[in-house]
């Protein structure tokens, strides 16, 4: 058997100081896990932690991940905007079943910091209507992303803060501490209803701060003492 058209190519990440790359399986992405960004959205926040229900998720196409510097202004929208995450990359399968928190963090190759990448307008239009969100979040170059860093070498994510600014100045900044689902927490909720794999990305949701992004604007993301990725929104080309 052969194929009838050249194999798209694998989407990989680079490991940071190595030689080596993370072949991507899935990106899964959580909505709503910091309070704040919850909040500025309009969406309900739970009292507490026992009241918070069910992670919501959604995912984009692995060939989304953007490594490259420049980053094109997607078609279709007017209202491009920015959301800083922590990303957590699989370097094991999850056993059959309900994966228990207790073992989460095993599965666990690295971390990197990256973009979920919105066309607010689009997604909103598909909130009010409750449509699907994929035109609002799954498109080419919606994941840019840093390289991915070992867990090994980055240590415990702790209370770590996440940081984004725009041409220098700071639009996020909030504590993983304040996390509603941590990462235990969402990888045992996936596993209710996927088969995590090892290459699998998870970007874990947003502090509050999200805005528009315009072509030229830089931007620059920073997961503290771990991984930092910058780049530039490029306008795309019209023909
Ligand atoms: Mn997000």
């Amino acid at each position: 058997m052969s194929d009838v058209i050249a194999a798209p190519p694998q989407p990989r990440v680079p490991v940071r100081g190595t030689d080596q790359t993370f072949p991507v399986h899935r990106i899964y992405c959580v909505g709503r896990n910091f309070a704040d960004h919850a909040r500025e959205m309009g969406a309900a926040v739970p009292a507490s932690r026992a009241d918070r229900g069910t992670p919501v998720f959604f995912l984009k196409p692995a060939d989304a991940i953007a490594l490259q510097s420049d980053v094109p202004y997607p078609p279709g929208t007017n209202d491009l905007h920015h959301e800083v995450e922590l990303v957590v990359a699989l370097g094991k399968d999850a056993p059959v079943g309900v994966l228990d928190p207790a073992d989460a963090m095993s599965l666990v190759y690295g971390y990197a910091v990256g973009l979920d990448l919105t066309r607010r307008d689009l997604q909103g239009a598909a909130k009010a209507k409750g449509l699907p969100w994929d035109t609002g979040k799954a498109f080419d170059h919606a994941a840019p992303i840093s390289a991915i860093v070992p867990a090994s070498v980055a240590g415990e994510l702790g209370e770590r803060v996440l940081t984004l600014t725009i041409n220098g100045q700071t639009k996020q900044h909030g504590s993983l501490a304040d996390l509603i689902w941590t990462v235990p927490d969402i990888l045992h909720e996936l596993s209710k209803l996927y088969a995590l794999r090892a290459g699998d990305l998870v970007f874990m949701g947003t502090p509050a701060g999200v805005g528009p992004l315009q072509p030229g604007d830089r931007f620059h993301a920073v997961l503290e003492g771990i991984a930092e990725h910058s780049g530039t929104i490029v306008a795309a080309p019209t023909v």
